[in-house]
């Protein structure tokens, strides 16, 4: 492949990118072409008192800053919070239609996407979109307006934050990056109290103890880990796996 190579990961909300940050900023380090999809514009979480509209102006003005940090590009494709599930259960064909559009901007080699059984149904649909869209993205007989998608790209699912069951596959060793990824969390400003008072959670506290864990199951200080996609067409041969996953030793 003499091409560079992309990857995408499509995640729900801005901020949500955390599961997999460390491993998006060692793969731009390397060179590789980063993109993370933000489907939803967080304009329900955070900021007490603020507008809607406010809201995602502020939390798509975080997601930049982030992707600044980690040295990736973003892609928001702008929904409500508000009404996503209603798109998706009664314009499901439009709402297909832009994730396919991503794909094909973006035409990524391998794709993150979230577990199919996450806590958030917002992270759930984003992430069966994201699969449909991108097996759709590169058959040339469903048109848009921009060209076919290369391939159908190989697939991991970033771990889910803990409580869900999930049985990692691989772990990227993040022991390089993990201050950017607690940098790029920081950006996020608007979602430490709210995270905090509603969900229960310490995030950055959280964040830590989860790539320690994973870290720890592999012999390092810092990990992330993903499963394997195991449908058909998902898995890629580990020679070409290797090369997304940068030695940075
Ligand atoms: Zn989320």
């Amino acid at each position: 492949m003499a091409e560079n190579l992309r990857v995408l990961a499509v995640v729900a909300h801005p901020d949500d990118e955390m599961m997999v940050s460390g491993t998006l900023a060692l793969q731009a380090q390397a060179g590789l072409d980063v993109t993370v999809g933000v489907a939803l514009n967080g304009n329900m979480g955070g900021l007490p008192g603020a507008t809607r509209e406010k809201r995602a102006e502020v939390r798509h003005q975080e997601m930049l800053e982030a992707c600044q940090i980690l040295g990736v590009t973003l892609e928001w494709l702008g929904y409500g919070d508000d009404d996503f599930m209603d798109r998706y259960h009664n314009d499901y064909q439009a709402l297909e239609m832009d994730f396919r559009n991503l794909f094909r901007r973006a035409d990524p080699h391998l794709l993150f996407v979230g577990v199919l059984d996450d806590y958030h149904h917002h992270h759930r649909c984003v992430a069966e979109l994201a699969l449909n869209a991108s097996l759709n993205a590169s058959n040339a007989e469903r048109e848009s307006e921009y060209p076919p998608s290369s391939m159908i790209p190989w697939t991991f699912y970033y771990a889910p934050l803990p409580g869900t069951p999930f049985v990692p596959s691989i772990y990227a060793d993040i022991t390089a990056t993990f201050d950017l990824k607690i940098e790029a969390l920081q950006a996020h400003k608007s979602q430490h109290q709210f995270l905090q008072d509603h969900h229960r959670t310490d995030i950055f506290a959280q964040v830590e103890a989860t790539a320690r864990h994973y870290g720890a199951a592999c012999g390092i200080t810092f990990a992330e880990a993903f499963a394997l996609c195991a449908r058909f067409n998902r898995p890629a041969p580990i020679q070409q796996l290797a090369k997304f996953f940068p030695d940075t030793h």
